[in-house]
């Protein structure tokens, strides 16, 4: 058993038993190989350092009330890491493989998960990038998926505490056409000279609007933008340059559920001053209320103010409530491991 302290752990990186490696060559994946050492060798012409061909994944495993193991919509991720291949030339990694790969790499670090109650869970990041060596601009010749674990803490010890979100017109994070809607590392780098600058700031979250004309909402840099009306409709902004969230797309679901209208098209900026609650959702967090957002000078004071509204803390609730097997799982979410 490890002697970790299950209450102070944060979203930070911890060795563990092992992470699991696969390498592409000659058209096959290899069966993949659970390994101890978090340090990996690579060819220095590795397509993934000169060029970008890298993509990520991010998922959580719960332990469970009833003392299972489950992930949280594996299938998902594996979807999305399929897109992001496909877009990025770089091999595929089919659904069956990604969650066979997942489950052993979680049965040999059974021990990292934290003990139901804690409020943490084990951190899942799935890697896949271009390991071949790759001069010539053209995609990789060989190409290695990882899965890396590690647990982590709850987010929010005492409460949702929301938090101040800014728009900076002078840097955008996806092209219109662009890889927004792919997980790929290159737009993590795109927008971390932005969100340093807001964190200097005081602001932990950065809002993005359309990079072509700065008139609609997009999403922050590393979480989907959501808002409930007054009327206590659902909005969230569909834009092809917005990463399809499997969070957003999960609460969608339950407000549904719960009854709530949906909507999913264009926000105009002009529109969040009129919204009951805002907040930015992703694994990581579930969902993180935003009490202000800044632009230049201005600022829009959402109504919650220092508190996360009903709705968004209701449906937090009932998220975390599916994953740790309290509520009912009718969509069939959870898979066991
Ligand atoms: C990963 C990510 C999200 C959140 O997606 P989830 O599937 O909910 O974790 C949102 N926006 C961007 C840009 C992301 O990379």
């Amino acid at each position: 058993m490890q002697n970790i302290d299950w209450a102070s752990l944060g979203f930070k990186y911890m060795d563990t038993n092992s992470h699991i490696v696969h390498v592409w060559r000659d058209g096959a994946w290899s069966k993949g190989e659970l390994v101890r050492d978090p340090y990996i060798k690579m060819h220095i012409a590795a397509s993934a350092l000169h060029y970008g061909q890298a993509a990520f994944e991010g998922l959580k495993v719960f332990k469970c009330k009833d003392g299972k193991v489950r992930a949280f919509r594996p299938q998902a991720n594996a979807e999305r890491m399929r897109r992001t291949a496909i877009r990025t030339c770089m091999a595929p990694v089919e659904v069956d493989m990604f969650l066979d790969s997942l489950k052993r790499v979680v049965n040999d670090n059974l021990d990292f998960i934290p003990p139901y109650g804690t409020g943490g869970s084990l951190y899942i990041r799935p890697l896949l990038i271009g390991s071949g060596p790759q001069i010539g601009v053209a995609p990789a010749s060989e190409y290695t998926f990882m899965i890396m674990v590690m647990p982590v803490g709850p987010y929010y010890k005492g409460g949702l505490s929301p938090v101040r979100a800014a728009i900076y017109d002078d840097y955008d994070r996806a092209a219109p056409l662009g890889t927004g809607d792919i997980k790929v590392a290159g737009n993590y780098a795109a927008s971390l000279y932005a969100h340093v600058q807001a964190k200097h700031n005081g602001f932990p979250v950065e809002l993005y609007l359309d990079a072509k004309e700065h008139k609609f909402v997009e999403e922050f840099a590393t979480s989907n933008f959501i808002a409930i009306k007054n009327d206590g409709t659902y909005v969230t902004p569909d834009s092809h340059s917005v990463l399809p969230s499997v969070t957003n797309n999960t609460l969608k679901q339950i407000a549904v559920d719960l009854g709530m209208p949906v909507e999913t098209r264009p926000v105009p900026f002009e529109e969040l001053e009129t919204f009951a609650e805002i907040g930015a959702c992703g694994t990581a967090v579930v969902v993180t209320p935003v009490s202000e957002i800044w632009r230049g000078d201005k600022v829009i004071k959402v109504p919650t103010g220092d508190k996360c509204g009903p709705v968004l803390e209701k449906l937090y609730h009932q998220v975390q409530g599916i994953q740790y097997g309290e509520l009912p799982d009718t969509h069939n979410w959870c898979v066991e491991l």
